[in-house]
């Protein structure tokens, strides 16, 4: 199938082809109207029908998959690897739900999982999802704080955590953060399920709230609970975007379309189809972590890897064995993660066989063209970058290989994926920009399938959020792109990141990208600080690769302002270039561009609850205070 024919026919007749793409999943009761477009931008996909999605994700497996992988959940950290199959998933999954039933949750109810990415964290989800409860997953390790306010958004019935978690070979507890969010919170949960696993053997218990797993899971072992129905539109989760940019907005999930769209993207974006593997590299408290570690693949019946660790412990070549041992044919991780890999050997990524890999998706943020350049040569493998938001749920540009691969262009994520009717707008008057020139992006609604229902209980901010930045309606991505004449689309980085030099707008985007073609640099941080003279200047922040580290700091940065100002012109020569070693970064590994200026402005840096390692912004600071 040809891609021009596929999304055109998305596009023009969107009744009929989501109708015929809803027949890859289970109906208990057909949808009634494929789309209801009544109260717009609100839209109800598939209105009428039910459906279940641990349904489509395990119990249909059953019969024709019984014995094959479902899950495969490598911790490089416990040294624990576990191998389930479909029974064996049907089986946890039913235990854990038989508890969360027997705790009296139940459907609408809200459980906030906080665990790290092991499989109790999936067997919790889809155990949710089977009785109709609506899980919030946060990221293990986000501070008590974080914890606390999104159990007073969600009001949970229920929290699952762990013990604790690990990195790096370090013990992380958990349940003291699960204890002082308890205490933080408005609305605390009735109920905290631990899962031990003998990591923090001390760890303090509440009488009468804490609850563990493993006993109540041998009372109920063996248990059969039954699939809760749920219309297409009821919420299937809430999950909280990123927080680069302020607040983190709960963006509230449905049934059936989210089934529905992450079915056609596994075989025509991810080409997994049943009985293959794909590994995501995420953890299942961000997006792509739900979507394809989780649901996606399950939904097709293929294999999810899920790993727990560093992609460089015990070795760099960790994820490559896991490839070669699996034969897996899809993987999918972040350029943050690449960019990791990029400052040890290259040879590691020859040292194994990865004849079975046909794909390395990487998506979160901008994929630099040295970056892109560095893994694909390195492996030998098509890398394809997929654009998308937690909003979305799946990507809104990538290339298709399942159904043709188009050609690759460095930089760009590709073209857009079914269902997605994008414009590129300009800013101050909405109307469309030629190609080549930089404008807004945009999504004229109905949002696809897949793509959030509203903000968890607050339709106000839904609409305050995403639609009303223009005098039409349209959802803004609240990212600047620019589209080429054969329709491939530049993300050039967020709205609010731009500099203007002396009334030349600047991308923050094609600075770092010109500092990243320096031999030397593994990665780069723009931002623009307030200058007298020119309003803003760009300065960096940059780590060095190995090879980059024999010149002085003086010299290295030297080198990195000739190679902008030779890229870009003189207006965009950095005003200064600090070399640290680490950038601040959201825990789902964006840059926290807000934070560096605030603290290059000598202004309060804000939100940092998101913020991953606090060290490395204690080390912006003293480079700040040293100088340039
Ligand atoms: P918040 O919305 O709370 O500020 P966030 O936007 O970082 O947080 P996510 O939903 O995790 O939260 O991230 C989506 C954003 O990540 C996109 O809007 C875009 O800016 C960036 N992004 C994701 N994938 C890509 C990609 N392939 N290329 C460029 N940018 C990307
Ligand atoms: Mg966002």
């Amino acid at each position: 199938m040809r891609y021009e024919e596929f999304y055109r026919r998305s596009i023009e007749q969107p009744e009929a082809f989501w109708a015929e793409q809803a027949q890859a999943i289970h109906w208990r009761m057909p949808p009634q109207r494929i789309l209801d477009y009544s109260e717009p931008p609100f839209r109800k996909w598939f209105a009428g029908g039910e459906t279940n999605l641990c349904h489509n994700a395990v119990d249909r497996h059953l019969e024709a998959r019984g014995d094959q992988l479902a899950l495969v959940a490598i911790s490089t950290e416990t040294g624990v690897n576990r191998e389930i199959s479909y029974r064996e998933l049907h089986r946890e999954v039913n235990a854990f739900a038989a508890v969360l039933k027997s705790l009296g949750v139940g459907r609408g109810d809200r459980v906030v999982v906080y665990m790290p990415n092991m499989a109790e964290a999936v067997f919790a989800m889809l155990a949710c999802a089977r009785i109709g409860a609506v899980h919030s997953v946060v990221f293990g390790g986000f501070a008590a704080h974080n914890l606390a306010l999104r159990i007073d958004d969600a009001r949970p019935k229920l929290l699952i955590c762990a013990d604790a978690g690990m990195r790096g070979g370090k013990v992380i507890p958990y349940k003291p953060l699960v204890d002082a969010a308890c205490a933080e919170a408005r609305f605390p949960p009735p109920h905290v399920l631990v899962v031990d696993r003998g990591l923090d053997p001390g760890h303090a218990r509440v009488d009468g709230r804490d609850l563990d797993y493993a006993a109540l899971r041998a009372r109920h072992e063996g248990a059969q609970v039954e699939v809760e129905w749920l219309e297409s539109n009821e919420p299937s989760y809430l999950l909280y975007t990123s927080g680069t940019t302020g607040k983190p907005k709960g963006v509230q999930r449905d049934v059936g379309g989210y089934a529905v769209a992450l079915a056609l993207s596994m075989w025509s974006i991810y080409d997994v189809r049943a009985g293959q593997v794909m590994f995501s590299t995420s953890d299942v408290g961000w997006a792509v972590g739900h979507s394809y570690n989780v649901y996606g693949p399950l939904i097709a019946g293929a294999t999810s890897v899920l790993y727990e660790g560093l992609p460089v412990h015990p070795d760099p070549g960790v994820w490559w064995r896991i490839c070669e041992r699996y034969g897996v044919r899809t993987m999918f991780s972040s350029p943050t993660a690449v960019r990791v890999l990029k400052k040890q050997d290259p040879a590691w990524l020859k040292k194994y066989d990865l004849s079975a890999l046909r794909w390395l998706f990487l998506a979160g943020e901008p994929l630099d063209e040295p970056t892109a350049h560095w893994i694909t040569e390195g492996l030998g493998k098509t890398i394809v970058d997929n654009y998308w938001q937690t909003e979305t749920g799946w990507p809104v540009l990538s290339l298709m290989p399942g159904l043709d691969l188009k050609p690759v262009k460095f930089g760009s994520p590709g073209l857009p994926t079914p269902g997605y009717k994008l414009r590129v707008i300009d800013d101050a008057s909405g109307a469309d920009v030629a190609p080549g020139e930089k404008g807004v992006l945009v999504i004229e609604p109905p949002l696809p399938p897949g793509c959030l229902s509203t903000v968890w209980n607050d339709d106000a901010r839904f609409l305050s959020s995403y639609f009303r930045h223009f005098k039409e309606l349209l959802y803004s991505t609240l990212d600047w792109a620019i589209r080429d004449e054969d329709g491939y689309t530049f993300i050039l980085g967020r709205t609010d990141d731009v500099i203007n030099v002396a009334g030349h707008r600047l991308g923050t985007r094609e600075i770092e990208e010109a500092c990243a073609s320096h031999p030397s640099v593994a990665e780069a941080a723009v931002i623009g600080v307030r200058d007298e003279l020119k309003g803003q200047v760009p300065v960096v922040f940059a780590t060095l690769k190995p090879e980059g580290r024999g010149r002085t700091p003086a010299q290295a940065a030297a080198d990195v302002r000739d190679c902008v100002a030779e890229r870009l012109g003189a207006v965009a020569r950095p005003a200064r270039v600090y070399l640290v070693n680490a950038l601040p970064k959201t825990r789902s590994g964006k840059l926290l561009r807000r934070s560096l200026q605030a603290l290059a402005e000598q202004r309060d840096p804000g939100d940092l609850s998101t913020l991953d390692d606090p060290n490395a912004l204690e080390e912006v600071r003293r480079a700040l205070e040293r100088g340039a």
